[in-house]
């Protein structure tokens, strides 16, 4: 993490005045060139573990998983987003690699 990055990381999204703020923020630095959009992963946890450019990446809870990934142009530092849906609420994590 660089101060180029995020500051914070959410487990979920507490409301959408929240989300809204965060994806401001990531169309910011991707318009600025400070992140890039890696790709966009969707799929269910079938396949236990899928590699996106040579990273793993574990599901642990059953069903689902939609997120994007981001990648930050100057540390490299990888964040994955998950876009809140009804009563699922989303997240947005570093991705620990
Ligand atoms: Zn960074």
């Amino acid at each position: 993490m660089c101060s180029n990055c995020f500051s914070s990381e959410y487990e979920k999204f507490e409301n959408q005045k929240e989300f809204d703020k965060l994806s401001h923020d990531i169309k910011d630095k991707l318009n600025n060139n400070t992140l890039k959009e890696l790709c966009y992963f969707s799929g269910t946890n079938d396949k236990p573990l899928i590699k996106i450019l040579g990273i793993g990446f574990g599901v642990k809870e059953k069903g689902e998983e939609h997120y994007y990934l981001y990648e930050c142009k100057y540390c490299n530092t990888k964040w994955k987003l998950s876009l809140p849906e009804n009563a699922y609420r989303g997240f947005f994590l570093k991705v620990i690699e």
